[in-house]
């Protein structure tokens, strides 16, 4: 268990865990806003109240993220898989190419999509090494009339991610999802960067996506309008009801991060509980694997194998008996996995890697 209330830990893949501190402000203030007599769901988009909330979440966003002026932020709905597709519907126009960084699953699902709507290839596809590393920039086999390399900058599935941002001559697009706000990024190499809330930055419902203003002026316009990056950043994403609950949430959320350091401190948590587990990893006599070439380690979704998948399901079943909750791998690829968001304590990580060199002690290898 966790040491506050009886929250277990958790190592949920998204949505997962959020800061106990803004679920229990959100808590305190749900049922009656700020003496308003009613919820801010109940309340008008367009009133003073939520007005402030959207307003404010935008600011800091900007502010924590590091984004440079010359981007600005959209909440829209449809998760990061609607992306998938306005992405190409926007961005490629005159017989432009998107070229994309097959990584794993949801490289995968953003292909398939942009295929539907524009002429797309693959300038490096992971599936001969099992997606187990990411490509060098040199490996990257990048054609004339490219619009954009899209890239996913971490594999959530296979826990992977780009250590080294690609050197190409086009600008990127990335899908950060679950590295959102966990690691600065090379602004100047991005046009775009996508992904859904529900991992860093609070409950499922909306994406957040920062754009480069000036390509606005060039994104297609025969789209229906809710398709239309030009269109929702000219209305402060208000262009519709916009998802209220998530931006109010991400507001907190990001308060939360202001307050424990910002992306920096972030950075630097991300890379101890990831090193930590690891480390357990790495210091169990090939108990544990992970199949991921170290370089490209994840330090948000660590995945690992014991030897056998007997060992695996009593792994799981004995690690959440003791509160270690949601360690199960992918259902497409098994195996373990521990998604160690901004939000989830170090102490969490902690009680696993003790947990797995108790475990590992306690169960032979032949017990499989
Ligand atoms: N991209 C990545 C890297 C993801 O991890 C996910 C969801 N886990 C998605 C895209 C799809 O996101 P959504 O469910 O918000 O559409």
């Amino acid at each position: 268990m966790n040491s506050d209330s009886n929250r277990k830990h958790n190592f949920s893949a998204g949505p997962c865990t959020l800061p106990l501190e803004v679920l229990r402000q959100a808590q305190q203030e749900f049922v009656d806003y700020q003496g308003a007599g009613m919820s801010l769901i109940e309340m008008s988009h367009r009133g003073k109240h939520f007005d402030a909330v959207a307003v404010e979440a935008m600011a800091l966003s900007m502010e924590v993220f590091q984004v440079p002026d010359d981007f600005s932020v959209l909440f829209l709905q449809g998760g990061a898989m609607l992306q998938f597709s306005m992405i190409p519907m926007n961005l490629l126009t005159h017989g432009q190419k998107g070229a994309y960084v097959n990584s794993g699953a949801w490289a995968d699902g953003a292909i398939t999509d942009a295929k539907a709507y524009g002429d797309i290839y693959t300038a490096w596809d992971g599936a001969e090494n099992n997606y187990t590393r990411m490509p060098t920039s040199a490996e990257l086999a990048m054609q004339d009339h490219t619009r954009y390399l899209h890239i996913t900058t971490n594999e959530t599935i296979g826990g992977i991610r780009f250590a080294e941002w690609p050197e190409v001559d086009v600008p990127l697009v990335g899908d950060v999802s679950s590295e959102y706000m966990a690691r600065r990024l090379p602004w100047e190499k991005f046009d775009l960067v996508y992904g859904g809330a529900q991992k860093n930055l609070g409950p499922a419902g909306m994406a957040v996506i920062f754009i480069r203003k000036s390509i606005l002026e060039h994104t297609n316009r025969d789209l229906g309008r809710y398709l239309r990056y030009d269109i929702h950043e000219a209305s402060g994403s208000m262009f519709n009801t916009p998802p209220v609950f998530p931006i109010y949430m991400f507001g907190k959320v990001l308060k939360w991060m202001k307050k424990q350091g910002g992306l920096a401190a972030m950075e630097t948590l991300a890379a101890e509980k990831s090193g930590a587990l690891y480390r357990a990893i790495d210091d169990s006599d090939g108990y544990y694997t992970c199949p991921v070439e170290v370089a490209c380690r994840s330090q948000m979704n660590v995945v690992f194998r014991l030897p056998s998948e007997q060992l695996e399901q009593k792994f799981l079943s004995e690690s959440a008996q003791v509160g270690l909750m949601n360690l199960k791998g992918h259902r497409s690829v098994g195996g373990c996995r521990a998604s160690i968001y901004n939000a989830l304590p170090k102490s969490s990580v902690d009680a696993l890697a003790e947990f797995m060199a108790d475990f590992s002690d306690n169960n032979a290898r032949t017990n499989g």
